[in-house]
């Protein structure tokens, strides 16, 4: 028995007095109906979201036991396209009961057209299980009450017989004004479910069972679609003939005039995406827009929207052996093109390049993808098709996977996919454009392939690129750090509405786009990166050695690093020393975790890589934002605020793989380049259990002394820094957490990024108590979260007390730069000016007009 928790507060409504005849007559499953007071929709289970319909009105979940939910929001609603809705969660993602879906505005609801509010909670699969009671309260809350209790029916009733009977398939379009959305859905599903034959539907590389409702909802088929319905089994000529019949027909709904294709969303930019939500940027309004940093730089140029063209897959398939023959060209052809991609990669030196194609090369022999899409045609589908339906798979097992880097390998996929199929109809991908000023590529995503091309293109120079979506570890990221081109990620479907050949800034470290900028602010910006090209190499000379402020302050400049790749880039660029090594990639990249010879090894390639000079270990910081497949993480509501970074190592549990990577630092020499640094510190017993450990390990050792230093990235940390410096040997700030802490913002989430900036006022009068309060015990405060990296705020950072700064390679040179032009006197009067302000804008203000 599983019972359902309201997922809305408000008053009960049978399922028969739901104002729609397709939840009325339970043609989406059994349910009740909720006349919402609340604006807000919780999990009514525990389970996986298995759909976030497009226009946002509609959630499904399925439970470990195989239960089917769907929660649609108001009658009429998928005609607002998604206006008033804000989905808190995605496809894939877990979720226990009480955990906010999403959220929606009644009024707009209303305004936009929503016939009532009335929400339908539905058992989708009612045919394996049974409702046994409902709530009689008259009113619910949302959590607190049963709405109703169902249990299983045992086995599965529905019978396939796939044995006898040919593949049929036939191509339809769909007419219906808002696509296949619930009601016709779920009109389909019913006329389906009497046929015993396997039935599928097929839209845009994507397949859904067409007997299930959610299941043809998850693949999202818009008005003007075409569709193939295709059936296996004894009755499969009738089956389709009948579905087919039922499309055409409207499904009960009126039907947009013959010959309008005109799609009911707007197609926006890239790829028919709806951005019809998205608020347009405004033409000569300056509009600045925040996403994540994946390549660390200052730009400017015109904006170019990149978008890709559309492959249509021909569901037209000749004899299997004709179509297994066209796919072996296809990706004999995409190989031989990877082959010399490969070979110029090498000839230039382009290390990261030769690694991203030969792991494409690779995944186009993988047997796994070539068998799948090999059982697909041999069941009838063409080339294309079952090519794209097998690599589609992969991808979305791969997109729901938890560790984000191997969910940015879905990336790599696609554009193996969509190498064979451009190969396989002759589509040409290349790009025209010509431009006398840097071009900032805008674009939905891009994949590696894309961005070669694109990078390529003679006569064009791409200032920096600014995708909606990727992600900062996607291969295109580390492809763009490595040629030196900004770019900024996550920025959302905004930033598709921008019109070609608008003066943009990028700045990267701060994950910054900045639309219609003032001709000053233009001007200021071209005349930085002038004269950052023109004086690079020399910059690059002078940040070699250590600097002073202009009347002799020292200030060391340190690097960030995850590897030793970042570590001798680092180097490269004049780090005084590595201030923040992420040791998590090491336990990242591994599948079980990795010995302690192992991480000896590592730690020793980088200090190598420093020739002596100091590198600060951070001890493993994972969980929250950063999961790791070997350590079993508990499930929590909110892991930025759980098992983090140091409470993690303290655990039972992980207390082991602490000690490990504590030996393998000790054991990296000379001695005095390595020190520790502990993540997440939030309380002194935290510092001294943590130090126990490090002492007992280095005493078992007989190892020498090593500096322990703590990061100050919870505000509870920052508050009590009087205590911790005492026992501690050095501070850092760790300003991006910190930042999401202290303003109650998570860093994660897209929707925040604008509001969130480290040189917010509350940000640096912490940062100024642990300065001072490490300065009474002799404890130097350093900084290595993104704000380092920032030439254009060292000064102010600097003049606060820090006295190191770790930032993002490509950044050191500038910052030393900098530093060494100003006194430290000048640096400390305008820290002191900037901690009276008390607005973000008014310190933005200030910078702008002092530095
Ligand atoms: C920080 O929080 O500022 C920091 C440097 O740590 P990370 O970004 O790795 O969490
Ligand atoms: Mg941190």
């Amino acid at each position: 028995m599983i019972e359902l928790y309201a997922p809305m507060s408000g008053r009960v409504v049978p399922v028969e007095q739901i104002p729609d005849p397709v939840f009325s007559g339970k043609m989406m499953g059994d349910g009740v109906g909720i006349d919402p007071t609340g604006e807000v929709v919780l999990s009514p289970v525990d389970g996986e979201v298995t759909l976030v319909a497009k226009t946002k009105h509609a959630i499904s979940l399925t439970t470990p036991q195989g239960l089917e939910i769907l929660i649609h929001v108001g009658v009429e609603t998928v005609g607002l396209n998604g206006q008033g809705f804000i989905p808190l969660v995605t496809e894939g993602q877990k979720v226990t009961k009480g955990t906010p879906l999403l959220e929606f505005d009644s009024m707009e609801l209303v305004m936009g057209g929503a016939t009532s509010l009335i929400s339908a909670i539905l058992v989708t699969n009612s045919d394996q299980w049974t409702i046994m009671s409902r709530s009689s309260e008259e009113n619910v809350e949302a959590g607190k009450h049963v709405l109703y209790a169902v249990q299983s029916e045992g086995e599965e009733v529905i019978q396939e017989n796939t044995e006898d009977g040919e593949l049929v398939c036939r191509e339809v379009l769909v007419r219906n004004p808002h696509g296949l959305h619930a009601r016709p859905a779920a009109q389909l599903a019913n006329a389906a479910k009497q046929f015993t034959s396997k039935l599928e539907v097929c839209f845009n590389g994507k397949r859904g069972n067409l007997k299930s409702t959610v299941s043809m909802m998850g693949v999202d088929i818009g008005p003007n679609s075409r569709i193939s319905i295709s059936a296996k089994g004894p009755d499969s000529k009738v089956a389709v003939d009948t579905l087919v019949a039922l499309v055409e027909s409207g499904l009960g709904e009126e039907l947009l005039p013959e010959g309008d294709t005109s799609p009911m969303v707007d197609q926006g930019a890239s790829g028919g995406k709806s951005h019809c939500c998205v608020e347009p940027i405004t033409p000569n309004k300056t509009t600045t827009l925040r996403g994540v940093s994946a390549s660390q730089g200052f730009s400017v140029g015109v904006s170019y929207l990149y978008e890709k063209k559309e492959i249509s897959i021909v569901d037209e398939a000749k004899t299997p052996q004709e179509e297994l023959f066209s796919l072996t060209e296809a990706i004999n052809q995409s190989k031989a093109d990877l082959e010399s991609l490969i070979a110029r990669a090498k000839k230039h030196s382009e290390q990261e390049k030769e690694e991203i194609f030969v792991a494409h090369y690779t995944l186009l022999s993988d047997p796994e993808m070539i068998e799948a899409s090999e059982e697909r045609i041999k069941e009838g589908a063409s080339a294309g098709r079952g090519w794209s339906d097998a690599l589609t798979h992969f991808c979305s097992i791969f997109e729901k996977m938890d560790n984000p880097l191997m969910k940015e390998r879905a990336q790599d996929i696609r554009d193996i996919k969509d190498r064979v199929l451009a190969i396989l109809y002759g589509i040409d991908q290349s790009i025209s454009m010509s431009s006398q000023e840097p071009l900032v590529l805008v674009a939905e995503d891009l994949t590696p392939s894309e961005f070669t091309e694109i990078v390529d293109t003679p006569d064009v120079e791409i200032g920096a690129i600014c995708l909606a979506q990727g992600g900062p570890t996607a291969h295109v990221s580390i492809l763009a750090a490595s040629q030196g081109i900004p770019m900024v990620v996550a920025l959302q479907n905004r930033i598709l509405t921008v019109q070609n050949g608008v003066e943009c800034i990028i700045d990267s470290t701060k994950g910054e786009v900045t639309l219609y900028p003032s001709s000053d602010a233009y001007k200021q910006a071209c005349q930085r990166v002038e004269n950052r090209k023109s004086s690079w190499d020399e910059m690059v000379a002078a940040a070699q050695d250590p600097i002073t402020t202009k009347d002799g302050v020292p200030v060391i400049v340190a690097g960030n690093a995850s590897s030793a790749k970042t570590t001798a880039n680092a180097h490269a660029m004049g780090a005084d020393q590595i201030g923040l090594l992420r040791t998590e990639f090491v336990f990242m990249s591994q599948k079980s975790a990795p010995s302690e010879e192992l991480q000896y090894s590592f730690y020793s390639e980088i200090a190598g890589a420093m020739e002596g000079k100091p590198v600060i270990f951070r001890t493993l910081d994972v969980g929250g934002d950063k999961p790791m497949p070997y350590l079993p993480l508990p499930k929590e509501e909110n892991p930025l605020m759980g098992l983090r970074g140091v409470r993690n190592c303290l655990s039972e549990e992980a207390q082991e793989l602490f000690r490990t990577q504590i030996r393998a630092i000790l054991r990296v020499s000379p001695a005095s380049s390595r020190k520790v640094m502990i993540p997440m510190i939030s309380t002194l017993p935290e510092l001294r259990e943590a130090k126990k450990i490090i002492e007992a390990e280095r005493v078992a050792l007989g190892a020498d002394p090593i500096e322990v230093g703590i990061m100050i990235e919870v505000p509870a940390a920052a508050l009590v820094s009087d205590a911790l410096a005492a026992e501690c040997d050095f501070f850092s700030i760790g300003t991006n957490d910190l930042t999401q802490y202290i303003m109650a913002m998570d860093r994660t989430n897209p929707l925040l990024a604008p509001k969130l900036n480290s040189m917010h006022p509350a940000v640096l009068r912490l940062i100024d108590i642990v300065v001072r309060n490490g300065k009474e015990h002799n404890t130097p405060t350093y900084m290595c979260g993104a704000l380092a990296s920032d030439p254009s705020t060292a000064p102010i950072i600097v003049g606060l007390g820090v006295t190191e700064l770790s930032a993002v390679p490509p950044a050191i040179p500038e910052i030393k730069e900098v530093l060494s032009k100003m006194t430290f006197e000048r640096c400390q009067d305008l820290a002191q000016q900037v901690l009276k302000l008390h607005t973000f804008q008014e310190v933005q203000d200030f910078i702008y007009k002092e530095l």
